[in-house]
């Protein structure tokens, strides 16, 4: 989760001449605590990101979520950010997301990415311990709220999207109406135009109804446990040269400074789930052993992937 300046100075007034850090010992994730106490993981907290694990229920109850306009092409334009944190796209109106198990209608706000190095994964979630080169949060606000100020008082006032991105050869031409722009926001501070496109061209349009769900916080200062997440099960996948342009070319630094940072690793570290709930929707499949997928669903899964490579392999 990733936040703008203007929100720091909204919720923690006093420490808006600090800012928070991935890369140094005095400002990196285990140091905010200092600078924001509810990032502090005290026991029996709600804090994110989790790792996925086995230890999860099946709840047939969570079906598809309803993604309101994604499929559209919404009017004026989105604004693509580097907060030096990370790459946010805003997103405007016109789009909401409701169902799934979700208590109420969120309008969707914005989406930003987590990323590792040239060398090593940053998905901020983990399954089975297994981190994902890239992680993406769509970010959406429960609907009653007016602000963020207020949707960070309520225990559910946020629900966020999460998607873990992998890489294969080929290019992702809908992800690349993105990549193709971080040229333009190397640099924090700088901002640049995005032609609006239907959003569920980003997302594993087949596999929407395979997802996680769990209760936790920003992942980001101020770290405030008013989150529902939904992580999908079904990576997004992109090339490496289109994660190479997240990993080599955005900057944490300014143009100007004496010194240029790359903005890498922007991930928080795994925090316990303290016995919380993981539900795992109706259709999930990946981690379904101890969940409790029949063993003859567990069979069919195992036919298809051997049809699948028998098919591929006889082409
Ligand atoms: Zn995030």
């Amino acid at each position: 989760m990733v936040w703008t300046a203007a929100l720091f100075f909204i919720v923690v007034p006093l420490v808006n001449s600090e800012d928070y850090c991935y890369d140094e010992p005095q400002c990196d994730p285990y140091a905010w605590g200092d600078m924001y106490p509810s990032c502090h993981p005290l026991l029996e907290e709600l804090h994110s990101p989790i790792n996925l694990d086995h230890q999860m229920t099946r709840n047939q109850s969570l079906e598809y979520l309803h993604l309101e306009g994604f499929d559209e092409i919404q009017t004026g334009h989105w604004t693509l950010k580097n907060n030096g944190h990370s790459v946010v796209m805003e997103v405007g109106g016109g789009m909401s997301v409701s169902g799934g198990g979700l208590p109420d209608v969120y309008h969707t706000i914005q989406l930003h990415f987590h990323w590792g190095g040239p060398a090593s994964n940053g998905s901020e979630h983990t399954v089975d311990g297994r981190r994902y080169p890239m992680e993406m949060h769509i970010v959406n606000m429960k609907s009653i709220h007016p602000n963020l100020t207020a949707a960070l008082d309520d225990p559910t006032g946020l629900a966020v999207l999460g998607f873990f991105i992998d890489v294969v050869y080929a290019d992702n031409v809908h992800f690349g109406l993105i990549s193709q722009k971080l040229s333009s926001v190397a640099y924090k501070g700088q901002t640049t135009k995005i032609k609006p496109f239907p959003l569920m061209n980003l997302l594993p349009k087949h596999n929407m109804s395979q997802y996680y769900r769990y209760y936790g916080s920003l992942t980001t200062p101020p770290c405030s446990q008013v989150v529902v997440w939904t992580l999908y099960e079904v990576p997004v996948y992109i090339s490496w040269s289109q994660l190479a342009q997240f990993t080599s070319q955005i900057f944490s630094t300014e143009e100007d400074a004496e010194q240029v940072t790359p903005l890498q690793r922007n991930f928080r570290h795994i925090h316990s789930t303290f016995g919380r709930k993981v539900s795992v929707s109706k259709d999930a499949k990946l981690l379904a052993g101890a969940a409790g997928l029949p063993l003859s669903s567990a069979l069919s899964l195992l036919q298809i992937i051997l049809l699948g490579s028998f098919i591929i392999s006889g082409l």
